[in-house]
């Protein structure tokens, strides 16, 4: 039997050059964590070319959603930037994946700390319920270079505080706090430099990580995963896994 299902392209919106969203529709049967990923293709030569990619839909969403990066010469998202409303996709049956909230032990604050396509992760997370009962507050990070390449902030910094359900909760527990590298903004620098400045903590009022209030969620970049790791390794923090929850977890956006 396939390990795939065929779906259907509902929307496609670019970002950026660089950077798109696509919805398509969910198979009846799949069911998934919010932060997992499952592998995510295209047919090609009748052949599937596939790559892992992390849901940016809730569980409970009747539709898939995932962002995507555009490499000009990468083999599936040279031609995934060309996807067109009623093309077909090739969706994994298996999700999986680290960053579950029953791999951390339980805590005050839950940092949510990506930079580019790994927030697409944490828009999953970010639209659980279930998130907002475990943590008395949930910080969301998102690191670009540019401005327009933070995929989602009107979305998270209007719409889903005005949403139906989930509006009043996340108006009292969800911070989001977006920075960019490369050019002017509210909110300037590397995360990890944001971490050990303290400025990240001092810009929320809020005390720098503890072992014991805070657990931390990561997605990005490789070279942003060893920093962190690192930062964190140093504060004592154990990372945990599927067998055994951690003081925190990491999942790579991507392959370097
Ligand atoms: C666990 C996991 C989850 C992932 N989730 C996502 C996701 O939600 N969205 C997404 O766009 N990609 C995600 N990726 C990366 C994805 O699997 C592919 O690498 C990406 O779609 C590019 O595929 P490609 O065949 O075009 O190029 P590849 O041959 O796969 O990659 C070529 C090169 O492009 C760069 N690259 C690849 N992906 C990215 C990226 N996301 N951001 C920056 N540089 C990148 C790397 O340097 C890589 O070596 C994930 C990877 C892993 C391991």
């Amino acid at each position: 039997m396939s390990k795939l299902t065929t779906e259907t392209v509902l929307s496609v919106h670019h970002w950026t050059d660089t950077l798109f969203t696509f919805t398509c529709t969910r198979d009846a049967a799949l069911r998934f964590e919010n932060g997992q990923f499952t592998m995510v293709g295209l047919e090609v030569d009748g052949k599937p070319l596939i790559r892992a990619y992390s849901m940016a839909s809730a569980n409970y969403e009747e539709h898939l959603e995932f962002l995507s990066i555009k490499v000009q010469d990468g083999p599936l998202t040279s031609r995934l930037q060309h996807l067109k409303v009623g093309d077909k996709v090739l969706i994994g049956k298996k999700p999986t994946g680290t960053l579950m909230a029953d791999n951390l032990l339980p805590g005050k604050t839950l940092w949510l700390l990506s930079t580019g396509t790994g927030l697409a992760p944490f828009m999953s997370i970010i639209k659980d319920p279930d998130i907002y009962d475990r943590y008395e507050k949930v910080v969301l990070t998102h690191t670009c270079r540019f401005v327009d390449e933070l995929a989602y902030k009107e979305f998270i910094s209007e719409d889903l505080r005005n949403h139906e359900y989930l509006g009043e909760i996340v108006r009292e527990k969800l911070v989001y706090y977006p920075t960019v590298t490369r050019e002017a903004f509210d909110n300037k620098g590397r995360i990890t430099d944001l971490i050990e400045t303290k400025k990240l903590f001092e810009d929320l009022n809020v005390p720098p990580f503890s072992l014991e209030n805070d657990r931390v969620m990561l997605c990005g970049s490789p070279h942003m995963l060893r920093d962190t790791r690192e930062l964190l390794d140093g504060l004592g923090f154990k990372e945990g896994s599927n067998n055994e929850p951690g003081h925190y977890v990491i999942e790579k956006a991507f392959v370097g």
